[in-house]
């Protein structure tokens, strides 16, 4: 028979306590925070959904490799490992050990950035965004149309729009595309999948003009979920076997192992053209550590090399899709609008839908986030215009595409009544819906704004 109930592929071995704190306590805490939750400590919050990156709860067998890890300076065995986890997975030959996936970014889009450049992508990540920025290029989003709608179902919502993208070949010349980037799942748009076909055309387009085409690879585990279960022609293909004929689209990737490797810090460029690994070597030495383990401990690299087998385990995927699935369905089931299907590592609640009533310059995404801390201590994250909107010449907000708010579901820590007790919250929080009030913003630096701001109720 087939059990309703999927239960944690996994059992408890070590505990962590959560802190239970009182409305009192978080109404102070918030106010210290300015309103931003990414200013809020640990220790005041009760269920923590800011973030699936660098979260998760490693399994026994990677903390045994923790013990193992081997600390040499140059060729360490802990690093080969890794390299060959990586190469075997990408197949690419060129493997660069970074710190996080944006030390990663960095390396690579300041080689082949700068002014005059484009970069193109089905939604570029905020830091992908900053890094590109940053370099002088521009950053240009081609998502489907059908992922900004969304109630609207589709299977693959994460999809670059190819239309969209010759368009913006011709007009800027593909000889100043520096990369199309395609972000799997991709994040900013919702957690969405992309499919093996999209992959394939974008591909084909790029090797057309001559263009790099680079995968964003965080979540590639996951958008194998979907690809197995949504696209004819797949069922017979292992997640790992789906994951490996994306990368070998492409000719290289970046990736935080923060997310699909399982692990709480690391990540790496790949990349099949010797001459770019070289130049983005060099620099790596420079800023991040020797090339054999770039910002990386031994031990980092040896749960890397587990975690991005462990990954591609057939019960905890199905598990890991099922479950942000389950929490999906019990909100849209209460009458929340969330972004629809679920996505694999989040769900993605239309703000600006739940609160019509707050103008979009007063940042309605903040607002449910402040809200479900104050009811539950419940942290999460805006994926909106505090993120990512931008001012015109007056100084008037040019509010984002959509105000979201992303609960991400940190991978292997949380049971099935940590999620009951967030959907009882939601009920809550439609109660209170008339109540929220609006925000503006008193402080914020120029690049990725929403980690530092400041906040004050209007
Ligand atoms: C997290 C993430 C990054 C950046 O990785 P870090 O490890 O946080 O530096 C880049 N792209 C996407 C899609 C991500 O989700």
């Amino acid at each position: 028979m087939q059990f309703k109930t999927i239960i944690e592929p996994f059992r408890i071995k070590t505990v962590e306590r959560i802190r239970l704190t009182t409305p009192e306590q978080r109404e102070e805490y918030l106010q210290h925070a300015h309103f931003n939750p990414f200013l809020l400590h640990s220790d005041q919050v009760i269920i923590d959904l800011l973030t699936d990156s660098g979260t998760s709860a490693m399994s026994s067998a990677q903390w045994a490799g923790i013990m193992r890890g081997d600390e040499s300076y140059a060729g360490a065995s802990s690093w080969l490992r890794m390299e060959k986890a990586v190469q075997d997975l990408t197949g690419c030959p060129y493997i660069l050990p970074t710190h996080q996936g944006r030390a990663a970014e960095h390396l690579l889009y300041t080689r082949i950035g700068g002014a005059g450049k484009v970069f193109i992508s089905n939604t570029h990540f905020d830091t992908t965004r900053a890094n590109i920025e940053f370099s002088g290029a521009t950053a240009i989003d081609c998502p489907i149309p059908e992922n900004s709608d969304p109630a609207l179902l589709h299977p693959f919502k994460g999809n670059l729009d190819t239309a969209k993208l010759l368009e913006n070949i011709e007009k800027y010349g593909p000889e100043n595309v520096a990369a199309v980037v395609l972000t799997v799942t991709n994040n900013s748009g919702g957690g969405q999948p992309v499919s093996m076909e999209n992959a394939r055309q974008v591909s084909e387009i790029c090797k057309k003009y001559g263009i790099r085409f680079i995968l964003d690879a965080c979540r590639i585990a996951e958008n194998a979920w979907f690809v197995k279960h949504r696209e004819p022609g797949f069922e017979h293909t292992t997640y790992r076997e789906i994951a490996q004929q994306m990368f070998g689209l492409a000719d290289g990737c970046i990736m935080s192992a923060k997310k699909d490797a399982l692990v709480n810090m690391g990540g790496f460029l790949a990349l099949r053209d010797l001459d770019l690994a070289v130049q983005c070597r060099t620099v790596l030495i420079i800023t991040e550590g020797y090339s054999t383990y770039g910002g990386l401990s031994g031990r980092d690299m040896e749960a890397i090399a587990i975690g991005l087998e462990e990954v591609f385990e057939p019960d905890y995927l199905h598990y890991r899709i099922k479950s942000t699935e389950y929490l999906a369905e019990n909100l849209h089931a209460l009458g929340i609008p969330i972004m629809r299907p679920a996505g694999g590592h989040a769900v993605y609640i239309d703000a600006r839908a739940f609160y019509p009533d707050i103008p979009l310059d007063q940042y309605p995404g903040q607002v449910m986030v402040c809200e479900l801390y104050r009811l539950a201590g419940i942290r999460c994250c805006e994926i909106g215009s505090v993120m990512f909107g931008k001012y015109d010449a007056s100084g008037q907000l040019i509010p984002a595409t959509m105000d979201l708010v992303r609960l991400a579901i940190p991978r292997r820590v949380y049971t099935q009544s940590h999620i009951d007790y967030v959907i009882e919250t939601f009920e809550e929080l439609r109660k209170h819906r008339a109540k929220a009030s609006g925000f503006r913003i008193t402080y914020e630096p120029p690049f990725l704004r929403h980690f530092t701001a400041h906040f004050a109720t209007i």
